[in-house]
């Protein structure tokens, strides 16, 4: 009867998916189940009579707990990790009580450990993803308070350093002509490696117009043209808005595992990152494209006037405390309309065109160049001696003058301009003043035979 109960027992014990111990007073092991022996790869012989301590991989924290059981006479959910001699770590929690012997004392312990390495994997796999969406939340933030392109990027290269812990990148943007990707902010060890500028066609990512990652375990893949030699694998994500390729986010990541899910799970990151940079940089792109709008003539492509006087009022503002001088220029095509009446709008179009590029090509330092309207232009210079001024827009005049234009298959006749000019402090001192004295001078200009420089008041002709 008494062995039928025993095996019983035994079979029970066998039964348990848990790995069960029971433990000497003096800490020694007096039975197990092969649970036991599965999850520390040792026999049930070598096991008994061994220090339980000894299959922990902190046995002080292990001889804690048991001291424990043995003081409350119980521990519940007491957290361990088994170590198996291959070296595999098994995390656990301990139920743990005092057994007693026929006479009622305290024999030892009866331990039984649940497996949680699947259940604390889960929980760490949220604890950061949380902390991705956090960051991702943040970086969405920042980004919508940017107001330029220059204050994005480092924003989202901080978070990408977080959320690729360990990586190497860089964030590209796609340049004015959509023809190369050009690198603006890189991290990571090896970013002095990364290609700085390339074009769209050398990458996969821009190419499919989807991630593409690369030189990951079996897959096929191929490697982009614009990345170095190497073996890590790597992601490029390109950042395209209402069908418009904006840029690409390039990311060597270190994989914790080759596993697919958390291959899957580190491209999701990155796609959740990029939807809200591509977003963001959407945004900033078409506000800084409506500025330029709202600020360029569309014909010959300088500063229009609304801009200039914005500019000019600034500037004379930053000129009370910088002890400089300022020019501000009033330049007219002589007979413009002749190359209308002759020629045709287009062609006095395309003399307009010309005459600018060559007055945008002379600028230096923070000079600006604008069309006031129709066949007049401005030029506001700075600079510390008059003199200079002068002989800088005499040059300029007698560029304009040796400008040869074609239109179609006719030679255009000669064009030349009448400048007049109104110098900050002398003539004026706000904007309104100096553009007013400029455009007399301007009409003195015209007056005395065009072709020529007249500086305001005095009426000296330079020309
Ligand atoms: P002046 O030497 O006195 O300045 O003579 P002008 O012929 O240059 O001056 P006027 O003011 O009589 O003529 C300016 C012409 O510029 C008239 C106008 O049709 C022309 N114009 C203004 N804007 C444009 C433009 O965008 N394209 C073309 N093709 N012509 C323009
Ligand atoms: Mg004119
Ligand atoms: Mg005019």
């Amino acid at each position: 009867m008494r062995s039928v109960k025993t095996s019983y027992a035994r079979s029970l014990i066998e039964a348990s998916l848990d790995p069960l111990v029971t433990i000497s007073a003096d800490g020694k092991i007096m039975d197990v189940n092969s649970a036991t022996e599965k999850v520390t790869g040792v026999p049930r012989q070598q096991l008994i009579g061994s220090d339980f301590s000894n299959y922990f991989t902190d046995p002080q924290k292990a001889r804690d707990g048991y001291r424990l059981a043995f003081s409350q006479g119980k521990v519940t959910d007491y957290p361990l990790a088994i170590c198996h001699v291959s070296g595999q770590i098994t995390e656990v929690m301990y139920n743990a009580s005092v057994y007693r012997d026929e006479e009622g004392d305290v024999a030892g312990i009866f331990a039984a450990a649940r497996d949680v390495t699947a259940l604390k994997k889960a929980q760490n796999e949220l604890e950061a993803a949380i902390l991705h969406m956090q960051l991702i939340r943040e970086m969405t933030d920042l980004l919508q308070s940017c107001q330029k392109m220059d204050e994005a990027y480092p924003i989202i290269k901080a978070a990408l350093v977080r959320l690729f812990a360990g990586s190497v990148g860089g964030l590209y943007m796609l340049d004015a002509a959509g023809n190369s990707l050009v690198l603006v902010d890189a991290w990571g060890s090896g970013e002095s490696e990364l290609e700085t500028v390339f074009t769209p066609d050398e990458c996969w990512g821009m190419r499919r117009g989807c991630i593409h990652i690369a030189r990951v375990g079996q897959s096929i893949n191929p490697v982009c043209s614009h990345v170095k030699p190497g073996a890590s694998p790597y992601l490029c994500i390109p950042l395209l808005a209402h069908s418009r390729a904006l840029g690409l986010i390039y990311i060597e990541c270190r994989f914790t595992s080759e596993n697919p899910e958390d291959i899957q799970r580190e491209l999701s990151i990155a796609e959740a990152a990029a939807d809200s940079a591509r977003l963001a940089l959407a945004n900033l792109t078409l506000r800084e494209e409506l500025h330029e709008l709202s600020i360029r003539d569309p014909l010959t492509g300088l500063f229009n006037r609304r801009f200039l006087e914005e500019v000019l009022d600034r500037e004379l503002l930053r000129m009370s405390r910088s002890g400089k001088m300022l020019a501000v220029a009033m330049i007219d095509i002589d007979f413009f309309k002749t190359f209308n009446d002759n020629y045709g709008h287009d062609a006095g179009d395309e003399v307009l065109k010309k005459t600018a590029q060559l007055m945008n090509g002379f600028r230096e330092g923070s000079d600006m160049v604008c069309r006031f309207g129709g066949e007049e232009f401005v030029v506001v210079t700075t600079e510390i001696q008059p003199d200079k001024i002068l002989r800088r827009l005499e040059a300029l005049r007698s560029a304009i003058e040796t400008l040869s234009l074609k239109f179609g298959s006719h030679q255009l006749p000669q064009v030349t301009v009448s400048i007049g000019v109104a110098i900050y402090p002398v003539h004026g001192r706000n904007r309104l003043d100096l553009l007013n004295r400029a455009d007399q001078a301007l009409y003195v200009a015209k007056e005395a035979g065009r072709n020529r420089l007249i500086v305001a008041d005095d009426g000296a002709d330079v020309g």
